[in-house]
Protein backbone atom coordinates (compact mmCIF):
# COMPACT_ATOMS: atom_id res chain seq x y z
CA UNK A 1 0.00 0.00 0.00
CA UNK A 2 1.57 3.88 -0.82
CA UNK A 3 1.10 6.68 1.23
CA UNK A 4 -1.90 6.80 3.29
CA UNK A 5 -4.00 10.08 2.03
CA UNK A 6 -6.48 11.55 4.65
CA UNK A 7 -9.22 14.22 4.24
CA UNK A 8 -9.59 16.45 6.77
CA UNK A 9 -13.24 18.23 7.01
CA UNK A 10 -13.46 20.56 10.31
CA UNK A 11 -16.61 22.90 11.33
CA UNK A 12 -17.06 26.47 11.16
CA UNK A 13 -15.88 27.37 14.60
CA UNK A 14 -12.25 28.33 16.15
CA UNK A 15 -12.53 25.64 18.37
CA UNK A 16 -12.57 22.74 15.96
CA UNK A 17 -10.43 24.70 13.15
CA UNK A 18 -7.69 24.60 15.58
CA UNK A 19 -7.29 21.45 16.79
CA UNK A 20 -8.36 20.12 13.55
CA UNK A 21 -4.90 21.84 11.83
CA UNK A 22 -2.78 20.75 15.06
CA UNK A 23 -4.47 16.82 14.00
CA UNK A 24 -3.43 17.07 10.39
CA UNK A 25 0.21 18.23 11.20
CA UNK A 26 0.54 15.43 13.27
CA UNK A 27 -0.78 12.70 10.58
CA UNK A 28 1.53 14.55 8.38
CA UNK A 29 4.60 13.87 10.58
CA UNK A 30 3.76 11.03 10.62
CA UNK A 31 4.34 10.92 6.55
CA UNK A 32 0.36 11.05 6.15
CA UNK A 33 -0.53 12.94 2.71
CA UNK A 34 -3.36 15.78 4.42
CA UNK A 35 -5.53 17.84 3.12
CA UNK A 36 -7.82 20.34 5.23
CA UNK A 37 -10.84 21.32 3.30
CA UNK A 38 -11.91 24.82 4.70
CA UNK A 39 -13.41 28.14 4.43
CA UNK A 40 -11.70 31.56 3.57
CA UNK A 41 -12.40 32.33 6.83
CA UNK A 42 -10.48 29.66 8.92
CA UNK A 43 -7.54 29.39 6.07
CA UNK A 44 -5.22 32.05 7.12
CA UNK A 45 -3.69 29.55 10.22
CA UNK A 46 -3.12 26.89 7.44
CA UNK A 47 -1.78 28.65 4.70
CA UNK A 48 1.08 29.89 7.84
CA UNK A 49 1.56 26.32 8.25
CA UNK A 50 2.06 25.75 4.63
CA UNK A 51 4.46 28.81 4.17
CA UNK A 52 6.12 27.36 7.56
CA UNK A 53 7.66 24.16 5.43
CA UNK A 54 4.61 21.94 6.15
CA UNK A 55 3.35 20.10 2.89
CA UNK A 56 -0.20 20.15 4.13
CA UNK A 57 -3.12 20.33 0.99
CA UNK A 58 -5.40 22.92 1.41
CA UNK A 59 -9.07 23.46 -0.22
CA UNK A 60 -11.03 26.03 0.34
CA UNK A 61 -15.03 25.62 0.06
CA UNK A 62 -17.21 29.17 -0.34
CA UNK A 63 -19.02 29.35 2.67
CA UNK A 64 -21.87 30.85 2.85
CA UNK A 65 -22.52 27.84 -0.44
CA UNK A 66 -24.50 28.93 -3.62
CA UNK A 67 -27.76 29.15 -3.20
CA UNK A 68 -27.89 29.44 1.01
CA UNK A 69 -30.26 31.66 2.16
CA UNK A 70 -27.16 33.04 4.71
CA UNK A 71 -26.01 36.99 4.53
CA UNK A 72 -22.20 36.92 3.48
CA UNK A 73 -20.86 37.78 6.09
CA UNK A 74 -22.38 35.13 7.97
CA UNK A 75 -18.91 32.64 7.57
CA UNK A 76 -18.97 31.18 11.43
CA UNK A 77 -20.49 29.55 13.98
CA UNK A 78 -20.16 32.52 16.48
CA UNK A 79 -21.95 34.63 14.19
CA UNK A 80 -25.00 32.27 13.21
CA UNK A 81 -25.30 31.60 17.19
CA UNK A 82 -25.56 35.80 18.23
CA UNK A 83 -28.61 35.77 15.65
CA UNK A 84 -31.64 33.66 16.44
CA UNK A 85 -33.09 33.60 12.75
CA UNK A 86 -29.92 32.33 11.35
CA UNK A 87 -29.23 29.37 12.97
CA UNK A 88 -31.58 27.71 10.99
CA UNK A 89 -29.75 28.98 7.98
CA UNK A 90 -26.99 27.87 9.36
CA UNK A 91 -27.84 24.45 9.79
CA UNK A 92 -29.35 23.99 6.21
CA UNK A 93 -26.22 25.80 4.57
CA UNK A 94 -24.15 23.25 6.23
CA UNK A 95 -26.23 20.23 4.60
CA UNK A 96 -25.38 22.27 1.39
CA UNK A 97 -21.54 21.54 1.78
CA UNK A 98 -22.16 17.28 0.67
CA UNK A 99 -22.26 18.04 -2.81
CA UNK A 100 -19.13 19.96 -3.27
CA UNK A 101 -16.98 18.02 -0.73
CA UNK A 102 -18.17 15.09 -2.46
CA UNK A 103 -16.62 16.60 -5.48
CA UNK A 104 -12.86 17.25 -3.75
CA UNK A 105 -13.51 13.64 -2.57
CA UNK A 106 -13.42 12.26 -5.70
CA UNK A 107 -10.67 14.41 -7.01
CA UNK A 108 -8.28 13.48 -3.90
CA UNK A 109 -9.59 9.88 -3.52
CA UNK A 110 -8.21 9.36 0.33
CA UNK A 111 -7.99 6.74 2.72
CA UNK A 112 -10.13 8.00 5.16
CA UNK A 113 -12.44 11.57 5.60
CA UNK A 114 -12.30 12.59 9.26
CA UNK A 115 -15.16 15.21 9.62
CA UNK A 116 -16.26 17.31 12.29
CA UNK A 117 -19.37 15.91 14.35
CA UNK A 118 -21.66 18.84 13.03
CA UNK A 119 -21.49 17.57 9.44
CA UNK A 120 -23.44 14.13 9.09
CA UNK A 121 -23.80 14.00 6.01
CA UNK A 122 -20.12 13.32 5.71
CA UNK A 123 -20.53 9.19 7.11
CA UNK A 124 -22.53 8.91 3.69
CA UNK A 125 -20.27 11.04 1.54
CA UNK A 126 -17.18 8.53 2.82
CA UNK A 127 -19.34 5.49 2.10
CA UNK A 128 -19.56 6.40 -1.59
CA UNK A 129 -16.08 6.36 -1.97
CA UNK A 130 -15.40 3.16 0.09
CA UNK A 131 -13.29 4.69 2.74
CA UNK A 132 -14.07 5.12 6.37
CA UNK A 133 -15.32 8.43 8.31
CA UNK A 134 -13.77 8.82 11.73
CA UNK A 135 -15.82 11.18 13.42
CA UNK A 136 -13.90 14.14 15.48
CA UNK A 137 -16.29 15.71 18.03
CA UNK A 138 -13.10 18.32 19.85
CA UNK A 139 -14.79 17.12 23.28
CA UNK A 140 -13.21 15.12 25.98
CA UNK A 141 -14.02 11.66 26.53
CA UNK A 142 -15.43 12.38 30.01
CA UNK A 143 -18.14 14.69 27.76
CA UNK A 144 -18.70 12.32 25.23
CA UNK A 145 -19.07 9.41 28.51
CA UNK A 146 -21.90 11.72 30.34
CA UNK A 147 -23.34 12.96 27.17
CA UNK A 148 -24.24 9.19 26.24
CA UNK A 149 -25.25 8.26 29.12
CA UNK A 150 -27.32 11.52 30.00
CA UNK A 151 -29.22 10.58 26.34
CA UNK A 152 -29.87 7.19 27.87
CA UNK A 153 -31.16 7.84 31.45
CA UNK A 154 -32.51 10.99 31.29
CA UNK A 155 -31.64 11.43 34.93
CA UNK A 156 -33.23 15.24 34.96
CA UNK A 157 -36.91 13.86 34.35
CA UNK A 158 -36.36 12.66 37.90
CA UNK A 159 -36.50 15.90 39.14
CA UNK A 160 -38.83 18.00 40.88
CA UNK A 161 -37.11 21.38 40.29
CA UNK A 162 -34.08 22.98 38.42
CA UNK A 163 -32.07 23.84 41.34
CA UNK A 164 -32.31 19.97 42.75
CA UNK A 165 -29.18 17.78 41.51
CA UNK A 166 -29.57 14.87 40.02
CA UNK A 167 -26.43 12.48 39.45
CA UNK A 168 -24.73 12.22 36.05
CA UNK A 169 -25.89 8.28 35.51
CA UNK A 170 -23.65 5.07 35.13
CA UNK A 171 -20.43 6.96 34.89
CA UNK A 172 -17.10 5.75 36.80
CA UNK A 173 -17.91 8.80 39.55
CA UNK A 174 -20.65 9.83 41.28
CA UNK A 175 -21.18 13.58 39.85
CA UNK A 176 -24.13 15.67 39.70
CA UNK A 177 -25.61 18.31 38.32
CA UNK A 178 -28.77 20.42 38.32
CA UNK A 179 -31.32 21.13 35.11
CA UNK A 180 -30.40 24.48 34.64
CA UNK A 181 -26.70 23.05 33.96
CA UNK A 182 -27.53 21.42 30.82
CA UNK A 183 -28.89 22.50 27.22
CA UNK A 184 -32.04 23.31 27.15
CA UNK A 185 -32.71 21.33 23.85
CA UNK A 186 -31.78 18.36 25.65
CA UNK A 187 -34.76 18.53 27.59
CA UNK A 188 -37.14 19.07 24.35
CA UNK A 189 -36.29 15.86 22.31
CA UNK A 190 -36.70 16.64 18.69
CA UNK A 191 -38.16 20.29 19.09
CA UNK A 192 -35.60 22.32 17.63
CA UNK A 193 -34.06 22.48 14.22
CA UNK A 194 -30.72 21.82 16.28
CA UNK A 195 -32.13 19.00 18.88
CA UNK A 196 -32.98 17.55 15.43
CA UNK A 197 -29.52 18.04 14.17
CA UNK A 198 -28.16 16.24 16.56
CA UNK A 199 -30.26 13.12 15.98
CA UNK A 200 -29.07 13.28 12.59
CA UNK A 201 -25.77 13.33 14.41
CA UNK A 202 -25.88 10.58 16.46
CA UNK A 203 -27.29 8.37 14.05
CA UNK A 204 -24.19 9.41 11.44
CA UNK A 205 -21.69 8.68 14.56
CA UNK A 206 -23.24 4.97 14.96
CA UNK A 207 -22.54 4.43 11.39
CA UNK A 208 -18.67 5.91 10.99
CA UNK A 209 -15.70 3.90 11.33
CA UNK A 210 -15.30 5.53 15.07
CA UNK A 211 -14.22 8.81 16.83
CA UNK A 212 -10.56 10.36 16.87
CA UNK A 213 -10.49 12.06 20.50
CA UNK A 214 -7.99 14.93 21.31
CA UNK A 215 -7.12 13.95 24.87
CA UNK A 216 -4.94 10.92 26.37
CA UNK A 217 -5.44 7.86 28.25
CA UNK A 218 -3.52 9.09 31.41
CA UNK A 219 -5.36 12.34 31.90
CA UNK A 220 -9.12 10.28 31.84
CA UNK A 221 -8.19 6.24 31.94
CA UNK A 222 -11.44 5.69 33.34
CA UNK A 223 -13.45 7.30 30.69
CA UNK A 224 -11.42 5.91 27.90
CA UNK A 225 -12.27 2.74 29.26
CA UNK A 226 -15.66 3.50 29.88
CA UNK A 227 -16.29 5.03 26.66
CA UNK A 228 -15.02 1.97 24.67
CA UNK A 229 -15.78 -0.74 27.06
CA UNK A 230 -18.88 -0.17 28.53
CA UNK A 231 -20.65 2.67 25.74
CA UNK A 232 -18.86 0.51 22.81
CA UNK A 233 -17.56 3.07 21.01
CA UNK A 234 -14.45 2.62 18.79
CA UNK A 235 -12.42 4.92 19.71
CA UNK A 236 -8.85 6.44 19.38
CA UNK A 237 -7.42 8.85 22.24
CA UNK A 238 -4.85 10.91 20.10
CA UNK A 239 -3.95 13.71 21.85
CA UNK A 240 -3.23 16.40 23.27
CA UNK A 241 -3.07 17.79 19.39
CA UNK A 242 -1.69 20.76 20.32
CA UNK A 243 1.75 19.63 21.89
CA UNK A 244 2.56 18.97 17.90
CA UNK A 245 2.84 22.97 17.68
CA UNK A 246 6.59 22.57 19.11
CA UNK A 247 8.19 26.04 18.35
CA UNK A 248 6.63 29.34 19.88
CA UNK A 249 5.76 30.56 16.72
CA UNK A 250 3.50 27.49 15.78
CA UNK A 251 2.25 28.10 19.51
CA UNK A 252 1.22 31.39 19.15
CA UNK A 253 -0.11 31.36 15.35
CA UNK A 254 -2.63 29.14 16.34
CA UNK A 255 -5.97 30.92 15.51
CA UNK A 256 -5.85 34.62 14.94
CA UNK A 257 -2.77 37.03 14.79
CA UNK A 258 -2.70 38.17 18.62
CA UNK A 259 -4.39 41.75 19.53
CA UNK A 260 -1.63 42.69 21.47
CA UNK A 261 2.19 42.41 20.64
CA UNK A 262 3.13 39.13 21.79
CA UNK A 263 6.72 40.38 23.31
CA UNK A 264 4.88 43.21 24.38
CA UNK A 265 2.53 40.71 26.86
CA UNK A 266 5.69 38.08 27.55
CA UNK A 267 7.87 41.42 28.93
CA UNK A 268 4.57 42.61 31.20
CA UNK A 269 4.43 38.83 32.15
CA UNK A 270 8.20 38.33 32.87
CA UNK A 271 7.77 41.17 35.39
CA UNK A 272 5.64 39.11 37.58
CA UNK A 273 6.23 36.39 40.03
CA UNK A 274 6.15 32.74 39.57
CA UNK A 275 2.58 31.58 39.67
CA UNK A 276 1.24 34.75 40.89
CA UNK A 277 -0.82 35.73 37.67
CA UNK A 278 -4.52 34.80 36.77
CA UNK A 279 -5.19 34.65 32.95
CA UNK A 280 -8.78 34.76 32.19
CA UNK A 281 -10.15 33.81 28.58
CA UNK A 282 -13.63 32.75 27.75
CA UNK A 283 -12.72 31.25 24.37
CA UNK A 284 -14.77 32.10 21.29
CA UNK A 285 -17.84 31.94 21.55
CA UNK A 286 -19.13 32.59 25.11
CA UNK A 287 -20.44 36.31 25.73
CA UNK A 288 -21.79 37.99 28.68
CA UNK A 289 -23.63 40.83 29.43
CA UNK A 290 -22.22 44.65 30.70
CA UNK A 291 -23.36 43.68 33.86
CA UNK A 292 -21.24 40.42 34.21
CA UNK A 293 -17.99 41.74 32.73
CA UNK A 294 -18.28 44.47 35.50
CA UNK A 295 -19.09 42.19 37.77
CA UNK A 296 -15.71 40.21 36.61
CA UNK A 297 -13.90 43.24 36.03
CA UNK A 298 -14.58 43.95 40.17
CA UNK A 299 -14.10 40.37 40.80
CA UNK A 300 -10.65 40.64 39.52
CA UNK A 301 -9.63 43.95 41.18
CA UNK A 302 -10.77 42.53 44.50
CA UNK A 303 -8.57 39.12 44.06
CA UNK A 304 -5.53 41.16 44.29
CA UNK A 305 -4.05 39.08 41.82
CA UNK A 306 -1.95 40.52 39.09
CA UNK A 307 -4.45 39.33 36.01
CA UNK A 308 -4.44 39.28 32.12
CA UNK A 309 -8.00 39.68 30.76
CA UNK A 310 -9.10 39.15 27.16
CA UNK A 311 -12.31 40.30 26.96
CA UNK A 312 -14.59 39.42 23.35
CA UNK A 313 -16.14 42.09 21.49
CA UNK A 314 -18.08 39.52 19.41
CA UNK A 315 -20.86 40.79 17.37
CA UNK A 316 -23.33 40.27 19.70
CA UNK A 317 -22.04 42.57 22.17
CA UNK A 318 -21.00 45.09 19.89
CA UNK A 319 -21.13 48.50 21.51
CA UNK A 320 -21.16 47.21 24.90
CA UNK A 321 -17.81 49.55 25.75
CA UNK A 322 -19.45 50.89 28.74
CA UNK A 323 -18.89 47.55 31.03
CA UNK A 324 -15.76 48.94 33.03
CA UNK A 325 -16.78 50.63 36.15
CA UNK A 326 -15.47 54.64 36.21
CA UNK A 327 -11.25 54.65 36.71
CA UNK A 328 -10.77 51.20 36.08
CA UNK A 329 -8.21 51.34 33.70
CA UNK A 330 -6.48 53.78 35.89
CA UNK A 331 -6.24 52.02 39.13
CA UNK A 332 -5.39 48.42 38.06
CA UNK A 333 -2.63 50.15 35.19
CA UNK A 334 0.38 47.67 35.65
CA UNK A 335 -1.58 45.65 37.72
CA UNK A 336 -3.78 43.82 34.65
CA UNK A 337 -3.54 43.75 31.47
CA UNK A 338 -6.95 43.80 29.23
CA UNK A 339 -6.52 42.31 26.03
CA UNK A 340 -9.24 43.16 23.44
CA UNK A 341 -9.52 40.70 20.48
CA UNK A 342 -7.11 37.82 20.41
CA UNK A 343 -4.99 36.66 22.84
CA UNK A 344 -1.85 34.15 22.18
CA UNK A 345 -3.60 31.67 24.84
CA UNK A 346 -0.91 29.07 24.89
CA UNK A 347 2.06 31.62 25.00
CA UNK A 348 0.46 33.30 27.57
CA UNK A 349 -0.49 30.10 29.44
CA UNK A 350 2.86 28.24 29.63
CA UNK A 351 4.30 31.27 30.74
CA UNK A 352 5.49 30.23 34.69
CA UNK A 353 4.30 33.56 36.17
CA UNK A 354 0.87 32.10 35.40
CA UNK A 355 -0.74 30.93 38.56
CA UNK A 356 -4.21 30.46 37.58
CA UNK A 357 -6.42 30.01 34.52
CA UNK A 358 -10.03 31.49 34.76
CA UNK A 359 -11.64 29.39 31.88
CA UNK A 360 -15.34 28.35 30.43
CA UNK A 361 -13.60 24.89 30.43
CA UNK A 362 -14.11 24.55 26.35
CA UNK A 363 -12.24 20.99 25.54
CA UNK A 364 -9.51 23.43 23.70
CA UNK A 365 -8.92 25.39 26.38
CA UNK A 366 -9.22 23.25 29.01
CA UNK A 367 -6.50 20.90 27.22
CA UNK A 368 -4.43 23.95 27.58
CA UNK A 369 -4.39 24.66 31.04
CA UNK A 370 -3.46 20.95 31.34
CA UNK A 371 -0.99 21.43 29.30
CA UNK A 372 0.73 23.74 30.66
CA UNK A 373 0.43 22.65 34.18
CA UNK A 374 -1.71 25.72 35.38
CA UNK A 375 -4.86 24.82 38.01
CA UNK A 376 -7.89 26.90 36.66
CA UNK A 377 -11.14 28.69 37.89
CA UNK A 378 -13.95 26.82 36.21
CA UNK A 379 -16.73 29.06 34.55
CA UNK A 380 -19.05 27.52 32.46
CA UNK A 381 -21.17 29.05 30.20
CA UNK A 382 -23.01 26.42 27.46
CA UNK A 383 -21.81 23.75 25.20
CA UNK A 384 -20.51 20.39 27.08
CA UNK A 385 -18.58 23.04 29.36
CA UNK A 386 -20.57 22.31 32.95
CA UNK A 387 -19.20 18.40 32.34
CA UNK A 388 -15.81 19.92 31.63
CA UNK A 389 -16.02 21.79 34.90
CA UNK A 390 -16.81 18.23 36.81
CA UNK A 391 -13.87 16.61 35.52
CA UNK A 392 -11.34 19.58 36.09
CA UNK A 393 -13.22 20.02 39.81
CA UNK A 394 -13.98 16.50 40.86
CA UNK A 395 -12.57 13.92 39.22
CA UNK A 396 -8.92 15.54 38.30
CA UNK A 397 -9.30 18.04 41.54
CA UNK A 398 -6.91 20.77 40.06
CA UNK A 399 -9.94 23.68 39.78
CA UNK A 400 -12.41 25.44 41.99
CA UNK A 401 -15.62 26.27 40.39
CA UNK A 402 -17.00 29.88 40.45
CA UNK A 403 -20.13 28.68 40.94
CA UNK A 404 -22.41 29.85 37.87
CA UNK A 405 -25.15 26.88 37.64
CA UNK A 406 -26.95 28.79 34.50
CA UNK A 407 -26.38 27.22 30.78
CA UNK A 408 -26.82 30.22 28.25
CA UNK A 409 -25.38 30.08 24.78
CA UNK A 410 -25.38 34.07 24.71
CA UNK A 411 -25.51 36.96 27.39
CA UNK A 412 -24.36 34.93 30.34
CA UNK A 413 -24.56 36.86 33.41
CA UNK A 414 -25.05 35.68 36.96
CA UNK A 415 -22.09 35.43 38.94
CA UNK A 416 -21.30 37.64 41.66
CA UNK A 417 -17.64 39.83 42.03
CA UNK A 418 -17.18 38.35 45.33
CA UNK A 419 -17.40 34.88 43.82
CA UNK A 420 -14.95 35.66 41.19
CA UNK A 421 -12.57 36.88 43.39
CA UNK A 422 -13.06 33.96 46.26
CA UNK A 423 -12.52 31.58 43.87
CA UNK A 424 -9.13 33.11 42.06
CA UNK A 425 -7.90 33.76 45.43
CA UNK A 426 -8.41 30.11 46.60
CA UNK A 427 -6.79 28.41 43.66
CA UNK A 428 -3.59 30.93 43.44
CA UNK A 429 -3.50 30.83 47.33
CA UNK A 430 -5.87 28.75 49.19
CA UNK A 431 -5.50 25.69 51.60
CA UNK A 432 -5.60 23.60 49.00
CA UNK A 433 -3.57 25.44 46.26
CA UNK A 434 -0.49 23.65 46.83
CA UNK A 435 -1.52 20.05 45.86
CA UNK A 436 -3.88 21.40 42.96
CA UNK A 437 -1.36 22.92 41.34
CA UNK A 438 1.00 19.71 42.00
CA UNK A 439 -1.39 17.69 40.49
CA UNK A 440 -1.41 20.51 37.52
CA UNK A 441 2.01 19.66 37.31
CA UNK A 442 2.29 15.76 37.28
CA UNK A 443 -0.74 16.23 34.46
CA UNK A 444 1.69 18.62 32.25
CA UNK A 445 4.47 15.55 32.55
CA UNK A 446 1.92 12.87 31.98
CA UNK A 447 0.74 14.84 28.92
CA UNK A 448 3.93 15.20 27.55
CA UNK A 449 4.94 11.51 27.57
CA UNK A 450 1.27 10.87 25.92
CA UNK A 451 2.65 12.22 23.00
CA UNK A 452 6.17 11.09 22.57
CA UNK A 453 7.63 8.24 20.80
CA UNK A 454 5.96 5.18 22.66
CA UNK A 455 3.30 7.66 24.78
CA UNK A 456 -0.13 5.92 24.58
CA UNK A 457 -1.37 8.63 22.47
CA UNK A 458 1.31 7.90 19.83
CA UNK A 459 0.26 4.36 20.18
CA UNK A 460 -3.21 4.57 19.72
CA UNK A 461 -2.06 6.76 16.66
CA UNK A 462 0.07 4.03 15.21
CA UNK A 463 -3.41 1.12 15.77
CA UNK A 464 -5.16 3.56 13.89
CA UNK A 465 -2.84 3.80 11.00
CA UNK A 466 -2.14 0.65 10.78
CA UNK A 467 -5.79 -0.10 10.45
CA UNK A 468 -6.86 2.41 7.71
CA UNK A 469 -3.63 1.36 5.56
CA UNK A 470 -5.65 -2.18 5.59
CA UNK A 471 -9.25 -0.78 5.50
CA UNK A 472 -11.34 -2.64 2.57
CA UNK A 473 -15.01 -1.32 2.87
CA UNK A 474 -17.49 -3.74 3.13
CA UNK A 475 -19.58 -4.44 0.49
CA UNK A 476 -22.69 -3.49 1.22
CA UNK A 477 -21.54 0.07 1.93
CA UNK A 478 -21.13 1.54 -1.84
N1 LIG B 1 -8.04 31.17 21.72
C1 LIG B 1 -6.89 31.92 21.64
N2 LIG B 1 -6.96 33.24 21.94
C2 LIG B 1 -8.12 33.85 22.30
C3 LIG B 1 -9.28 33.07 22.39
C4 LIG B 1 -9.21 31.74 22.11
O1 LIG B 1 -5.81 31.40 21.30
O2 LIG B 1 -8.10 35.05 22.55
C5 LIG B 1 -7.98 29.73 21.36
C6 LIG B 1 -7.78 28.86 22.57
O3 LIG B 1 -6.41 28.72 22.85
C7 LIG B 1 -8.44 27.57 22.12
C8 LIG B 1 -9.55 28.03 21.18
O4 LIG B 1 -9.22 29.35 20.80
O5 LIG B 1 -7.52 26.80 21.38
C9 LIG B 1 -10.91 28.04 21.85
O6 LIG B 1 -11.40 26.76 21.94
P1 LIG B 1 -12.23 26.24 23.18
O7 LIG B 1 -12.61 24.82 22.89
O8 LIG B 1 -11.49 26.45 24.43
O9 LIG B 1 -13.49 27.19 23.27
P2 LIG B 1 -14.59 27.65 22.21
O10 LIG B 1 -14.08 28.87 21.59
O11 LIG B 1 -14.78 26.54 21.22
O12 LIG B 1 -15.77 27.89 23.07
Amino acid sequence: MGQLVVVFLPFMAHGHMIPTLDMAKLFYSRGVKTIIISTAEFADPIKKAQESGLDIGLSILKFPPEGSDLPDDCVSFDHAMAYEDLFPKFVKALSMLQEPVEKLLEEFRPNCLVADMFLPWSTDSAAKFGIPRLVFHGKSTFALCATEQMKRHKPYENVSSDSEPFLLPDLPHQLKLVRTQINPSDLEENASLFSQLRVQMREAEKRSYGVVVNSFFELEPDYADHYKTVLGRRAWLIGPLLLHNKDDVAKARRGKESALDEHEIKEWLDSKKANSVVYVCFGTMASFTSAQLRETAIGLEASGQDFIWVVRRGRNDEGNNDFLPDGYEERIKGKGLIIRGWAPQVLILNNPTIGAFVTHCGWNSTLEGVCAGVPMVTWPVFAEQFFNEKLVTEVLRIGVSVGNRQWRRSGSEGVPSKAVAKAVQSVIKGEEAPEMRSRAKKLKEMASKAVEEGGSSMAELSSLMQELSVYRSPPNQV
